[in-house]
């Protein structure tokens, strides 16, 4: 586990001032750099010691078996696991014949420095040799935003003492060898030799590698050039293999002398395109990215960062260390989506192997508000892939006995890949979560074009599953059952509350959307009796609720299960899902995540405030938080219902998931959908914005320690900021000129804000609360009021 501020806390920089090996995997998950399109992890320049090699392009996966020992109807056969691409990051160095090993000799200093702000990792090193020579390395690395194709390095080598000759190998390699994997599902399966080579083109400085899988039929090729600065004599050759490629600079440098070495790499993949057409690419790519060299590459780097954090960026004044892990997270979340294209986005993004580089629900749920609201044409591009995998969604519902879309639990290319029915197909909520996002998105941004082309498909065939999957019982209540909601401790149950609320507004948004298209909708073969049954199902939804307690079930019969015994649980054994079976899990009140507490967000108006108050207190208390995806939607809700500090707690904790290791698994990828969710526990938790039938509303209130927060929106084309103290918010619109308004609640008032003037109002005195929930014994989060 990553030591609690193994990162000093500083606004816009991740440092890392020595070097911990035994932690290197984690820091190679918190330094990845990536675009949506590419992803290359932290690994050291020389490539060992490492803890994971990674380097991944978006959607480029091989096939594999899903083996059962017994199978059923249905099944989905066949994996998609994300491969480990040519990896264009190692440069090894010999100085004197002696490899540059910081296992070896002495490392006087090494530092490293995500600066999220440049976009770039920088390394710096002092290392003195097994036999005496002293160096200064100083490296830095960029996956470009601008070039999507193009990941760019910068190598200095200077000598301290004594002169030096020093040999660089800059190297593309295929097929490296992955460490053996563990038995946690959590992680990745391991391909052996995924990449077939198919071409190998050596230059003098540089060139280029291409490779094909086996079973998925996708082609790769990578490409290198590099520009050599260097006082004096030195040699640059470059030789081949099929699965590798190296170019070799030798020198002989005194003190005060520096190599300089600036490595241009370009990568390119296709299902269809042919190898010349795709090594052409490639070429095209590296030609545009020379064009501008390193410093334009750099340049165009910040200007890129800077308009993104000028739109996304979010203030918080009173917990440095929120505030840092805040930027950090959003970082992450621009690069696993800025550049994905219509392509999907996993769950560690692009900075590890974690879940095999599947996409869940987190993308649409978790990433895509943030998305939304700040880089809205990168959410649209997600809603564009899934739309882009409709037939393979309708191909699912057909062998599943539905109408239809089925969208599946977990994958790459759209074809159902989890092997695990319960917690995969069951979890048909997917659906309803991608009819939120395509609903959410086109609320935010009043983009109807896109709904007329993509959403409207979504919508109704996301609907007709349910319609499909449900039933009216005698008395016409609309049942679905047999499902899995969030909550993966709960599997396969009866009318789960988030599922069906979540159904509703799906098939409410499609009626909607059809009657607002109508004869796009006829094509699509809606006509006015499928959109009445479907108006039908919603309006008559069954919510289970429990009279005696005055809660919600979570899904019908939950509250009268047996109670987890949570003060005989140690804290070794969570999370549970490694150390007991799941059928104890399953008959037992004990929730792995946010579920109903995950509809009383999204589905907020479907709950009065004194149900929220009741069934938060219950469910946080029964809730352990073995997803990180729970914790910043508690702390949405704890915010809704008046507990500020407890809110704040959670806070914390989705946004430092990653840099404190809290779930132990940073190794194999971040956990993007946590680092997003900081967004929406500032965003809608401390700043109470929900979008509910296109209203845009806050609610303000900070907890003691934060003094200020502020943040910025895009709603409809127009940029709006919010900044709240302790007792005052202003709203103010940053452009859309004199004629521009906004209109929106401010605790439940309707304000208008025009450019004209910033609108400051006060914070309405906070309603009484009932005792403070309680958390599972041993499960509270941090406390960041008193920071223990
Ligand atoms: C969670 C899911 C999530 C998946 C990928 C699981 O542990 O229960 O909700 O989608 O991880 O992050």
């Amino acid at each position: 586990m990553i030591r609690e501020r193994a990162y000093p806390v500083d606004p816009w920089h991740i440092r890392e001032t020595r070097l911990d090996l035994d932690v290197l995997a984690q820091s190679e998950s918190v330094f990845a750099l990536a675009n949506g399109h590419i992803g290359l992890r932290g690994n050291l320049d020389e490539g060992e010691p490492h803890g994971l090699p990674g380097t991944y392009l978006n959607s480029f996966y091989e096939l594999r078996p899903l083996p059962y020992a017994e199978a059923g109807y249905g099944f989905p056969e066949s994996g998609q696991t994300m491969v480990n691409v040519t990896n264009a990051k190692l440069m090894r160095l010999l100085v004197d014949d002696e490899p540059f090993d910081v296992r070896y000799g002495e490392l006087r200093s090494h530092e490293r420095t995500l600066d999220l702000r440049a976009g770039t990792l920088e390394r710096i090193v002092e290392w003195v040799s097994p036999s005496g020579q002293a160096i200064r390395v100083r490296t830095v690395r960029m996956v470009s935003f601008t070039h999507r194709a193009i990941v760019a390095f910068l190598y200095e080598v200077e000598p301290l003492d004594a002169s030096a000759r020093l040999i660089l190998q800059s190297e593309l390699v295929a097929n490296e060898q992955l460490p053996a994997t563990s038995k946690d599902p959590r992680v990745a399966a391991v391909l052996d030799h995924p990449l077939q080579a198919e071409e190998m083109l050596e230059q003098r400085t540089g060139g280029l590698l291409v490779h094909r899988t086996k079973a998925s039929d996708l082609r790769m090729a990578a490409a290198m050039e590099h520009v050599v600065e260097t006082p004096g004599k030195h040699a640059v050759t470059t030789e081949g293999h099929p699965d590798w490629l190296r170019t070799t600079v030798a020198c002989k440098l005194e003190p005060g002398q520096k190599l300089r070495v600036v490595k241009i790499a370009a990568y390119g993949w296709s299902s269809n395109r042919s190898l010349p057409a795709v090594r052409d690419q490639v070429g095209a790519a590296l030609a545009s990215a020379r064009l501008d060299g390193w410093e334009g590459l750099v340049e165009a780097q910040r200007e890129y960062l800077d308009a993104f954090w000028d739109h996304s960026d979010v203030k918080v004044e009173g917990d440095p260390e929120v505030q840092q892990a805040v930027r950090f997270g959003l970082f992450h979340t621009l690069q696993a989506g800025a550049r994905a294209e219509q392509r999907p986005i996993g769950s560690k993004g692009l900075s590890g192997p974690g879940y095999d580089g599947h996409t869940f629900w987190d993308a649409e749920t978790f990433v895509l508000p943030a998305l939304t609201y700040t880089q809205p044409a990168a959410a649209a591009d997600v809603l564009r892939w899934r739309h882009s995998t409709l037939d393979l969604a309708r191909e699912r519902a057909q062998t599943l006995g539905l109408q239809g879309a089925a969208f599946p639990w977990r994958t790459i290319r759209g074809q159902e890949c989890s092997a695990y029915w319960p917690a995969g197909t069951a979890g048909f909520h997917i659906g309803a979560d991608i009819a939120d996002a395509v609903r959410r998105y086109v609320s935010a941004t009043g983009d109807f074009d896109f709904e007329r082309d993509y959403g409207l498909e979504l919508l109704v065939e996301t609907a007709r599953l349910w319609r499909s999957l449900g039933h009216h019982d005698r008395h016409g209540r609309f049942h679905i059952d047999g499902v899995t909601g969030p909550d993966e401790y709960t599997a396969v149950v009866d009318d789960n509350v988030y599922t069906n609320l979540m159904a509703q507004q799906n098939m409410f948004a499609a009626a909607d959307a059809a009657k607002r298209h109508p004869e796009l909708a006829r094509k699509l073969g809606v006509d006015d009796e499928e959109s009445a049954s479907w108006r039908d199902a919603a309006a008559s939804v069954h919510i289970p609720y429990d009279r005696e307690l005055g809660v919600h079930q979570q899904s019908e019969g939950f509250t009268r299960l047996a109670e987890w015994d949570f003060e005989n649980t140690p804290p070794e054994a969570y999370p549970l899902l490694l150390n007991y079976p799941y059928f104890d899990l399953y008959r037992k009140q004990v929730v792995k995540q946010a579920d109903l507490v995950m509809a009383m967000y999204l589905r907020g108006d479907a709950f009065t405030p004194e149900e929220k108050a009741r069934n938060f207190a219950y469910y946080d208390a029964r809730t352990v938080r073995d997803s990180s995806l729970s914790a910043c939607i508690q702390a949405v809700m704890a915010a809704e219902v008046g507990f500020l500090e407890l809110a704040h707690d959670y806070l914390g904790e989705a946004a430092l998931m990653d840099l404190h290791d809290l779930h132990q698994n940073a190794r194999d990828g971040v956990h993007v959908a946590s680092l997003a969710g900081s967004w929406i526990a500032l965003v809608a938790g401390l700043g109470g914005m929900r979008d509910f039938n296109g209203q845009l509303s806050f609610a303000p209130r900070l907890p003691s320690r934060i003094n200020a927060l502020e943040f910025s929106l895009l709603w409809r084309g127009l940029r709006l900021r919010v900044e709240v103290t302790a007792d005052e918010v202003t709203y103010s619109l940053r452009n859309g000129g004199g004629s521009a308004r906004l209109d929106l609640l401010h605790h439940g008032k309707e304000v208008t804000i025009t450019q004209v003037k910033p609108v400051v109002l006060p914070i309405p005195p906070a309603p009484p609360t009932g005792p403070a929930p309680s958390q599972p014994a041993g499960r509270a989060p941090v406390r960041r009021a008193t920071g223990g």
